[in-house]
């Protein structure tokens, strides 16, 4: 019997079993997927929001502003690459001038710091690649960019360090109260739990229906990107976006931490998890990028992707006990600025509403610290020396890209939460993530796979059953 069994392998649910593994509690992680980290907070924008767009006293205001101060000592504890780099809102006309400044205000109501109104010289000393056109910017000093798999994949991982069970390909389909909850996934597999928190994304409103809870609705909006290889990455210094509109707040052009620059998003409704790229999406994503910067390098795409935003009807998160089940979290509707809001949710979630169902106490042996090793390319040639000495996988590049070496895929797929998959790998390491998009490095890293999980190479999956690379072997 789990404590607590958190449902949704996402930032949310992530950083939620993260914060559960540092008291003395039994916990589990049930993720529907082959790997963690493959819903929303897979494919987003990985913004961390300083924080004035949301209604003053929503919990969307409330948690962005605490999570992006959380922020930089989070990542620095899982070894996940933050960067504070700012951001702009920039407006072209002077109407959108007037509008910045009731963002500024929204945004010192909501407690954000250090925001400033910078004219049409300055804005172009920060970005000397900004349009022409603009005439001025917001600067929020404390806007940042972090990669969202890399904290979800870090907090999972570090929660499972700590003690917690990871159960994937569990695709939660019933849940009985018995005086504690018993939950089914579709295969048949049965866990009990004395609580549940519901962290499923776009299928929280699926998982909240099974103990009778109909409060809310979840919708899907889905927004494309195109992402630029690291040869622009000069492109812009901090995020720039365009002043909201009714329509809301429009793509953004943006560095990574990885130091692609990345556009987008589009939005438009859906009613499923469609995650297609389009070419009038991407159409549009180029021809606004075109908007906000001079000569934007398109030829320089290395790839394009969709992520799908689950947005309730509440238009504000649902972070709450059921009304129908004492004992069922609900944290639904988890859109942006959710990522930014993560590790403030976490905390709220176990210190004030898993501590009064539950007596928790903190655990004197947690580790709050995973050390990562995908910063191997970064390090000095004497450093990498010292490694190779200790284990010569690491002096052999896989990735050429990237420089990602065997070392590296080797780690990827032997610690918490093991990488299964060559996708899997690839969020782990960014072996594939680089301008041939795994076109080198696939079949060696299929090799590494199959040895180090005594697979037959047919048995190799890009992501999960169903994605095998091989049918068998030519003469
Ligand atoms: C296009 C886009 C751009 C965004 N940009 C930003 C941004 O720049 N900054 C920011 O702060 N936020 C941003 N967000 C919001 C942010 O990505 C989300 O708020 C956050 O990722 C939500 O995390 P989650 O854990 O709630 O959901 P998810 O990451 O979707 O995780 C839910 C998990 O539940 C699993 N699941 C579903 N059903 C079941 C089931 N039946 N059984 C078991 N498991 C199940 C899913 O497989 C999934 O892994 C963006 C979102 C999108 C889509």
């Amino acid at each position: 019997m789990f404590d607590v069994a958190v449902i949704g392998g996402g930032v949310i649910g992530g950083l939620i079993l993260r914060e559960l593994s540092s008291y003395d509690l039994k916990i589990c992680l049930l993720e529907k997927e082959y790997d963690v980290a493959m819903g929303q907070s897979k494919a987003n924008s990985g913004i961390v929001h300083a924080g004035f767009d949301a209604k003053p006293n929503s919990l969307k205001a409330k948690f962005n502003v605490l999570g992006n101060k959380m922020m930089p000592k989070i990542t620095a504890e899982l070894g996940v690459k933050y960067s504070n780099n700012g951001s702009l809102v920039v407006a072209f006309s002077s109407e959108e001038m007037q509008t910045l400044e009731e963002l500024k205000l929204r945004g010192e109501q909501n407690g954000v710091e250090g925001l400033r109104i910078i004219l049409k010289n300055e804005l172009q000393e920060l970005e000397p690649n900004i349009s022409n056109d603009a005439v001025g910017a917001l600067l929020a000093k404390t806007g940042g960019i972090v990669c969202p798999y890399e904290l979800t994949i870090a907090s999972i991982g570090n929660a499972m360090d700590n003690g917690a069970e990871l159960f994937t390909a569990f695709d939660v389909c019933e849940i009985e109260k018995q005086g504690h909850f018993v939950i089914t996934a579709k295969d048949g597999r049965k866990i009990s739990a004395k609580l549940v928190i519901n962290c499923a994304g776009y299928g929280s409103q699926k998982i909240a229906n099974l103990i009778g809870d109909y409060s809310f609705t979840i919708g899907g909006r889905k927004g494309e990107y195109i992402l630029l290889d690291r040869e622009s990455g000069h492109l812009v210094n901090h995020t720039l976006f365009f002043t909201p509109t009714k329509k809301g707040k429009g793509i953004l052009v943006s560095p990574t931490v990885d130091g692609n620059i990345l556009l987008g998003p589009t939005a438009d409704e859906v009613d499923f998890e469609d995650r297609s790229t389009t070419t009038n999406g991407l159409a549009s994503v180029i021809s606004k990028a075109n908007e906000m910067c001079k000569s934007v390098p398109h030829h320089t795409a290395i790839t394009s992707f969709t992520g799908v935003r689950a947005y309730s009807d509440k238009h504000d998160f649902i972070i709450e006990e059921s009304s129908k089940e004492k004992g069922f979290f609900n944290c639904a509707g988890i859109e942006s600025p959710g990522l930014t809001s993560a590790p403030a949710i976490a905390k709220y979630v176990v210190g004030n509403l898993i501590d009064k169902a539950l007596t928790i106490k903190k655990k004197d042996n947690f580790n709050p610290i995973r050390k990562p090793d995908y910063f191997f390319s970064k390090l000095s040639m004497e450093e990498k020396n010292q490694i190779i000495k200790e284990n010569p996988s690491y002096g052999k590049i896989v990735c050429r890209c990237e420089k990602i070496t065997e070392g590296e895929i080797i780690r990827a797929l032997t610690e918490n939460p093991k990488a299964t998959d060559i996708d899997g790998v690839k969020r782990r390491t960014r072996a594939g993530m680089g301008r041939c998009q795994g076109g080198f490095c696939q079949p060696y890293v299929a090799e590494i796979i199959a040895k180090v999980n005594c697979l037959e190479l047919n048995d190799v999956t890009k992501n999960g059953k169903g994605s095998e690379l091989l049918v068998g072997k030519t003469k």
